[in-house]
C-alpha cells in the first residue's frame, strides 16, 4: 500500500523500523536513512528483512534530502532524527511532494527553546501542495494528544483540567543515563517549567514544582512540573481547558547528577574553545554518556504515561484517567530497545499507517489531536501499547 522513508536510526528509529516491518500489509517498501549508514544496516540486520533499503543522508542539508526523496520516492517520511532537522526535512518534502510525520517539534541548535510556531508557519505551503504534515506523533507529544482528543470525543462535553503524567519507573542499572538523546533530554529538563492557567502561561524555575503521584502498578513517585510541547497545541485545540500541566518523574540520583552536570558547566550549549578546537560541552557529554540504545538489555520495570482529566459531562463534573504501562523488558525482547524508545516509535508507525490508509490524510500541518482518535486508539491496542481507563477516581491533581 505505501512506501515509507524513516530518517534516523537511533533508539526511536530502530523501533519504528521494527514496527513498520511488522505491518507489511500497509508498508510495502521501506527505507531507513541516517547520518551513519552502518547504523541503518545494523537495524536491518536485527530485523532480518533484507528487502529494507538503507541510505546515508545529512538531514541538515535540503539538497541531499531532495536527491534521496527523488530517488526513493516515498509517500511519507517518518522523521525520527533530531528536532534540529524538522524544518530541512519539511522543506525537502515540499520540494519533492512527500508527506511528513515527526515526534518532536523544531528546536534551533543554538537556543534551548522549542515551540510550534516554526512548523505551524508551513501550514499554507503544505495545504497548497496537497501534502499532509503530522506533528508530534510519539507518546508525549503524540498519544497524550490522542488520549485528550478521545476523552473530548467520548467522555466530556468540556475538558477543563488536563494533567499529562509521565512516569518512568524503570531501572537501567547505570549510575546516570538518559532514556533518549542526552542532548535533547538535558536541554528539555534544565529549562524553566511552564504551565497554562486561565488563558495565561505561568513560568516556574526548572523543576521547582513537584508532587508525589501514584502510578498504576508502580505506586508513588516524585513528579516534577515541566514545560512540554503538546501543552501549546492542546490548549489551542481544546479552548475549554482552564489549566494544562505536564509532570515527569525523576529519581533523586538522576537529579543529583543533573545538578552536578549543570554546576560544572557540562550542560552548556554554547561552543567553548578547547585546545584550539570549538566544542559544545553538552555535545561532548553526550559522547561519554551511555548510549540510550544500549540500555535495553538490563532495563527492568515499566513506564506509565497518561492523561488525568477533569471536566463536565451532561452538566456534571467527572474525572477520567487514561494511561498505558509499558514494560522495558518486553520492549527490549521485541525490538532490542527500551520502553522509552518503544513508546515513541510505535505511535510514529501508527501515525504513518493512519496516513497511508487515508484516515489521517488532510493537506496542511496538523497536531495529532486534530485527527479522529478512534482508529489510532484501536491500533494502540493491537501494536503493543494497550490503554486503560479509570472513571471518577481521585486524580490527586
Ligand atoms: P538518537 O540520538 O538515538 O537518534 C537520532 C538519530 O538521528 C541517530 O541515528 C542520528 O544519527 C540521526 N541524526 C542526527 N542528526 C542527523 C542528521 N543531521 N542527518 C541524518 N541523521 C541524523 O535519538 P532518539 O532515537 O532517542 O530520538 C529520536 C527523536 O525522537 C528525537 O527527535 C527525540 O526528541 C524524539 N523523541 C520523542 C518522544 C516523544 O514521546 N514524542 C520521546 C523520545 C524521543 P547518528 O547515529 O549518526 O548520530
Amino acid at each position: 500500500m505505501g512506501k515509507v522513508l524513516i530518517i534516523g536510526a537511533g533508539g526511536v528509529g530502530t523501533v519504528v523500523a521494527h514496527k513498520v516491518a511488522q505491518n507489511t500489509d500497509v508498508f510495502t517498501d521501506i527505507m531507513i536513512a541516517s547520518r551513519t549508514k552502518s547504523k541503518c544496516d545494523a537495524v536491518v540486520k536485527a530485523i532480518g528483512n533484507s528487502n529494507i533499503q538503507t541510505a546515508q543522508v545529512d538531514a541538515d542539508n535540503v539538497d541531499e534530502l531532495v536527491a534521496l526523496f527523488n530517488s526513493f520516492k516515498p509517500e511519507i517520511v517518518i522523521n525520527v532524527a533530531l528536532p534540529y532537522q524538522d524544518l530541512t526535512i519539511m522543506e525537502a518534502c515540499l520540494k519533492t511532494g512527500v508527506n511528513y510525520l515527526d515526534t518532536a517539534n523544531y528546536e534551533p541548535k543554538d537556543v534551548a527553546h522549542f515551540e510550534y510556531s516554526w512548523q505551524w508557519a508551513y501550514k499554507k505551503r503544505f495545504e497548497d501542495a496537497g501534502l499532509t504534515a503530522i506533528l508530534g506523533c510519539g507518546f508525549d507529544p503524540g498519544v497524550s494528544g490522542i488520549y485528550t482528543a478521545y476523552a473530548a470525543k467520548h467522555h466530556f462535553d468540556e475538558i477543563q483540567y488536563l494533567d499529562i503524567v509521565d512516569c518512568n519507573a524503570g531501572n537501567h542499572h547505570k549510575a546516570f543515563a538518559t532514556n533518549f538523546n542526552p542532548e535533547i533530554n538535558i536541554r528539555e529538563i534544565t529549562q524553566n517549567g511552564r504551565y497554562y492557567e486561565n488563558g495565561q502561561w505561568i513560568t516556574t524555575k526548572p523543576l521547582e514544582i513537584h508532587k508525589s503521584l501514584n502510578y498504576p502498578n508502580i505506586g508513588p513517585r516524585d513528579s516534577y512540573l515541566l514545560y512540554h510541547e503538546e501543552l501549546e497545541s492542546l490548549v489551542k485545540n481544546f479552548p475549554t481547558i482552564k489549566r494544562a500541566r505536564f509532570w515527569m518523574t525523576f529519581g533523586q540520583e538522576y537529579l543529583t547528577h543533573l545538578r552536578v552536570i549543570q554546576d560544572i558547566g557540562m550542560a552548556r550549549i554554547d561552543p567553548i574553545d578547547y585546545n584550539g578546537m570549538k566544542i559544545v560541552p553538552l555535545q561532548f557529554l553526550k559522547a561519554v554518556l551511555p548510549n540510550p540504545q544500549d540500555l535495553g538489555e538490563n532495563y527492568d520495570g515499566e513506564t506509565s504515561i497518561g492523561c488525568r482529566i477533569r471536566g463536565l459531562k451532561n452538566g456534571k463534573e467527572r474525572t477520567y484517567y487514561v494511561y498505558n504501562n509499558c514494560s522495558h523488558q518486553a520492549a527490549y525482547q521485541e525490538t532490542g530497545m527500551q520502553g522509552v524508545s518503544y513508546t515513541t516509535g510505535v505511535p510514529a508507525m501508527i501515525g504513518a499507517m493512519m496516513f497511508l490508509k487515508g484516515i489521517w490524510k488532510r493537506p496542511g500541518v496538523w497536531n495529532v489531536e486534530e485527527f479522529d482518535p478512534d482508529p489510532f486508539m484501536e491500533q494502540l491496542n493491537k501494536q503493543g501499547l494497550p490503554w486503560h481507563e479509570v472513571f471518577d477516581t481521585d486524580l490527586e491533581l
